[in-house]
């Protein structure tokens, strides 16, 4: 089965054609590790993670490189701000996120380069740059692109060259598309900046953010490699920039698929701290949300649609997974004898399409609605009494299979009953019943109980709650 992307470079659906056959090489624009990251990044790392998995599923060996922007703009700010030495302070940042992507079960990418691991490279690449005559020293005494030099400025996020007006320079790392001109690749020192400084033959100072990930993808993906992905708001200028460093110096194509995913809203409105909706992944974990349930919520839309986060979402994600849970826990408890034919075209059926879902540029809406018939279907066969044992093991199979995209279910696990005594979770409903009338003293009092059983419970949204040992 061939696979399908979308490709915004073309913006026309492709055929995935790998430079090497069987292989993946692919890069992803990670996080700048100034602050906890943020639901709107953790959706694009998701729909990255069902991306990976998608191509092993498919039985490629993928090689994934995700850069830590360790130094840039806002961590330098921020570091200020916070009275500690950058490294320090990012620190707590790049633990954090790798905890994150632990509780999301995101996979591991194979690298995870930090861009203060990899100034020299940077510095190589700039010489290069400066060689070929793509750039130059400003009267600022900063390193400029110049992107009158390169021809092909613009062909990724389709930027009129009318419009890019010569001469014109910009230092920050992040501007809009009506700003277009001459980006940074190194940036002089100044006293902003405080003691963050590596020498270079243009003097003291620190490269650009742009620069960053055409360094760190050259060096562990070669010239030329098969997939890029990030963020929509990523699409200008910061792969833009990359593409015309990149090329420039090798004067091949670097990157021939780009994948972009578009942003997460909060209740139909941009997520802002401002408005009071802006989550952490940690802040939804305080409210007792698990990493299984986020995730389901995260990769449920299609990646180049914009994904409304809502706590009705992640309400309904409990309630699936929790229906996800009592079917697989069917399942094994069957015990009938027989052959499984009854089951085997519903899991053939289902096979094939969620595949065929996946390989259609991730139609992860499809291949999740393979997933509830084959449920649906399963169930009705095992409501007649027509499921036996052989048939049940061979629908675990499939979901243990699915579930190397999805990421989400548990399959084998019984760990809900094992973990909670049946009197504790009887006081929890209870508790629950007795919150739904208002009855706080009664609630009061049976959260009192369940610690006494060394226990402690969450609420969450929409009465429903959650039991952790203490
Ligand atoms: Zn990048």
């Amino acid at each position: 089965m061939e696979l399908k992307f979308y490709n915004t470079l073309s913006r026309s659906l492709e055929e995935f054609k790998p430079l090497i056959p069987g292989t993946a090489r692919m890069y992803t624009c990670g996080p700048t590790v100034y602050n906890f990251a943020h639901i709107g990044n953790f959706r694009a790392y998701t729909f990255e993670d069902i991306l990976r998995r998608t191509l092993e599923y498919f039985g490629y060996t993928v090689t994934q490189v995700m850069n830590l922007t360790d130094v840039d703009d806002k961590t330098i700010r921020d570091s200020k701000a916070a009275g500690l030495p950058l490294d320090t302070f990012t620190k707590k940042y790049k633990e954090a996120f790798f905890d994150d992507i632990k509780t999301l079960k995101i996979e591991s990418a194979e690298v995870y380069p930090a861009a203060t691991g990899h100034i020299p490279e940077m510095i190589d690449l700039i010489s290069k740059l400066m060689e070929k005559g793509f750039a130059y020293k400003a009267s600022d005494g900063c390193i400029y692109f110049s992107i009158a030099k390169f021809e092909k400025y613009g062909q990724l996020a389709r930027i009129d060259r009318d419009n890019q007006r010569d001469g014109v320079r910009i230092s920050n790392d992040e501007y809009a598309k009506d700003a277009v001109g001459d980006f940074a690749l190194w940036k002089a020192w100044d006293a902003d900046d405080g003691d963050v400084a590596w020498e270079s033959p243009w003097g003291k100072g620190r490269p650009g953010w742009h620069i960053e990930c055409s360094a760190m993808s050259m060096k562990y993906l070669g010239d030329s490699f098969d997939i890029h992905t990030g963020g929509v708001d990523n699409m200008f200028p910061h792969h833009e920039d990359e593409i015309a460093q990149s090329e420039a110096v090798t004067g091949k194509k670097w990157v021939n698929y780009w994948l972009h995913c578009e942003h997460l809203m909060v209740g139909n409105t941009k997520m802002s701290k401002s408005l009071g909706n802006f989550y952490t992944l940690r802040d939804l974990l305080d409210k007792g949300w698990s990493g299984r349930e986020i995730r389901w919520v995260l990769i449920g839309a299609h990646y180049r649609k914009k994904l409304n986060f809502t706590f009705e979402a992640l309400k309904l994600a409990r309630e699936t997974l929790g229906k996800f849970d009592e079917f697989f826990k069917r399942l094994r408890n069957a015990k009938n004898e027989g052959d499984g034919a009854s089951v085997q075209d519903a899991v053939n059926e289902a096979k094939t399409a969620f595949a065929s879902s996946m390989a259609d540029d991730l139609n992860i809406s499809m291949a999740l609605a393979s997933l509830f018939d084959l449920m649906r279907n399963v169930n009705r066969i095992a409501d007649e009494n027509k499921l036996d044992a052989a048939g049940a093991q061979t629908v675990l199979a499939a979901f243990r299979d699915f579930d190397k995209v999805i990421g989400c279910f548990e399959v084998d696990s019984d760990k809900p009953e094992e973990e909670f005594p049946a009197e504790v979770v009887a006081l929890a409903e209870a508790r629950a019943a007795a919150r739904k009338e208002k009855n706080w003293a009664e609630s009061d009092r049976l959260r009192d109980e369940i610690a006494k059983a060394g226990y402690a419970i969450k609420d969450a949204p929409g009465n429903v709650w959650q039991l952790s040992k203490i």
